[in-house]
């Protein structure tokens, strides 16, 4: 019988997961299915019930479903308790298991692909949601030498950046704490500014020649987020869609216990 697998969010029909998860099978010759499931505000419990008992072998959680998914899961990774966030879920014959797979997908992406060092740098990350939530631990074990958090619901980052601070040196604020501490090596916009046509308003000074930007939103062009740090001179504008092969990746390994080549995937998407 041929292997099930979802992404489970709401909305979802745009997603890309189902193009990505195939592309990795195709590749290392298996044979499995992946579709997408909407699932109604209220609904996510039963839903994943239902595919589990209906001979499902594996889910992917997307917005807005990541923290219930995590309330759910009998028993999570150490990277998902620390992002309080599931975004990949397995249970062979066992118990209903959650992970997180966004930090490691993003700090791959950073390093591996993009060929960035981490640690002795600063970091501004926008944004204190979901997304920052998952990137957090992996970016502060990277031994960065100052991580900022600012945020449009300034105490949200602070609280965040409080809970963080154990792993490393993070403080939390709002936008204007971005300016005025010296360069930023690497400037992440976790908000969802993005899909909304916005920039979040922090003052283009804090981009310099020096300073690598990237938008964990991705778009068919450079996103609103990117078109603004060029225009404000940063080094090098990046897109999340390596994030997203490099989250899928990671959740592709739990499954299947096998790597696929992510580069490949990459690339053919962005043709
Ligand atoms: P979320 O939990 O809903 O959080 C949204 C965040 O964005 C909050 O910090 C919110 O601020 C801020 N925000 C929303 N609209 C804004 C605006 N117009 N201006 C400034 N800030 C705004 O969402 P999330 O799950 O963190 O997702 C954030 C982004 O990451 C999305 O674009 C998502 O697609 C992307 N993402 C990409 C990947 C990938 O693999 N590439 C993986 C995960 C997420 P407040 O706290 O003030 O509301």
């Amino acid at each position: 019988m041929t292997a099930r697998y979802a992404v489970v969010g709401h909305p979802v029909a745009h997603s890309k997961s189902p193009l990505i998860h195939q592309a990795f099978a195709t590749q290392l010759g298996r044979v499995l299915s992946y579709e997408t499931i909407d699932a109604p505000p209220g609904d996510f419990a039963h839903v994943v019930r239902q595919f589990r008992q209906t001979g499902g072998a594996g889910l992917n959680v997307t917005v807005p479903y990541k923290q219930e998914a995590y309330a759910l899961a009998e028993q999570v990774s150490p990277r998902a308790e620390q992002a309080g966030a599931v975004n990949t879920l397995a249970w062979a014959d066992g118990p209903l298991t959650g992970d997180n797979t966004d930090g490691i997908g993003l700090l791959r992406d950073l390093t591996h692909n993009q060929r960035l060092t981490l640690a002795g740098r600063r970091l501004l990350v926008l944004g204190a949601g979901g997304a920052a939530r998952g990137i957090l631990g992996p970016l502060l074990e990277a031994g960065p030498a100052a991580v900022r958090l600012v945020n449009r619901t300034a105490q949200r980052a602070r609280d965040l950046a409080a809970l963080f601070r154990p792993l490393g040196p993070v403080a939390g604020g709002g936008w204007e704490d971005a300016a005025g501490e010296g360069a930023w090596d690497l400037i992440i916009n976790a908000t969802a500014a993005s899909l909304e046509g916005q920039v979040p308003p922090v003052p283009a000074r804090v981009v310099t020649d020096r300073t690598v930007c990237y938008d964990l939103a991705y778009a068919d062009g450079p996103t609103v987020f990117l078109q603004w740090a060029q225009a404000a001179g940063a080094a090098r504008v990046v897109d999340g869609l390596g994030m997203l092969v490099e989250q899928a990746a990671a959740a592709f390994v739990l499954w299947h216990g096998v790597r696929p080549d992510t580069a490949a995937v990459i690339e053919a998407l962005r043709r």
